[in-house]
């Protein structure tokens, strides 16, 4: 059985006090038997966000992670970075980095080993654009974004990572894949990863992303092979993510 995980990605929003003040009411609101969670704030609010959350169930993950490890990368931070600000999750290749920030999938390739070179885990984002869905590509991109991953790191490497498939047509539109859209896609990675590593397969938890809310959460949360979700705008809002991080547990 995979344990469920809900991740937070904040995204660029709030403000130190804000953000802080989001983390005490998570933390105030989780039960003891609630899933996974995962708070992914802006790089500047790692190391308060680390304090806050010390010795607390809840895990703290970056939003993105440079693929090189060290030297003149004006901006930049680097795996070790983050290992050393208390993060333990990191997300790479969002596709508002692919597609605002040119990313393409050999550069979140090199940064998923990047990733885990420094005993970071990974939570790597793939998904198609709505065009590319009514093309019926869907499978096609996403196996191709994985396909680079495993390309360059061999398939157990996702022994230690998270895959979360993210309809880039669901991300902040309101627009959410139906559970049955999830599932499908969901059930593809797991299968074409099951081509190459049963065991990894079985065990590799993949979030579901895209409009998540307390209202829809708990119907994607059912589907065999949705083992929790990555949440944008509605984990800015401490009761909504804690409604959501409810339906992931227990
Ligand atoms: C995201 O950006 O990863 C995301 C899923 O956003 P939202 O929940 O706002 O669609």
């Amino acid at each position: 059985m995979r344990a469920k995980i809900v991740a937070g990605n904040w995204k660029m929003h709030g403000t130190r006090a804000e953000s802080a003040t989001l983390i005490d009411a998570i933390i105030a609101g989780l039960r003891a038997d609630s899933a996974q969670c995962v708070l992914c704030p802006p790089f500047v609010y790692l190391s308060d966000a680390w304090r806050l959350l010390r010795g607390g169930s809840v895990a703290l993950g970056a939003q993105d992670v440079c693929a090189e490890t060290h030297g003149a990368f004006t901006g930049e931070i680097s795996a070790a970075m983050l290992k050393d600000v208390g993060c333990q999750y990191v997300l790479v290749g969002h596709s508002e980095r692919r597609a605002l920030y040119g990313e393409d999938s050999q550069l979140v390739a090199r940064k998923f080993a990047a990733a885990l070179s420094r005993g970071l885990t990974p939570i790597l984002c793939v998904g198609e654009q709505l065009a590319e869905r009514e093309a019926g590509r869907t499978q096609e991109v996403v196996a191709s974004q994985l396909d680079a991953v495993t390309g360059l790191c061999g398939v157990p490497a996702l022994d230690a990572a998270v895959i979360a498939y993210e309809p880039v047509w669901a991300i902040g539109t309101g627009r959410t894949a139906t559970p049955g859209q999830a599932q499908d896609v969901h059930e593809f990675i797991r299968q074409r990863m099951a081509g190459q590593d049963a065991k990894i397969a079985a065990d590799v938890r993949i979030l579901y992303g895209g409009s998540v809310k307390a209202g829809n959460a708990r119907e994607l949360f059912a589907m065999p092979d949705v083992d929790g979700g990555l949440i944008g705008g509605a984990s800015l809002k401490a009761d909504e993510f804690l409604s959501i991080v409810a339906a992931a547990s227990g």
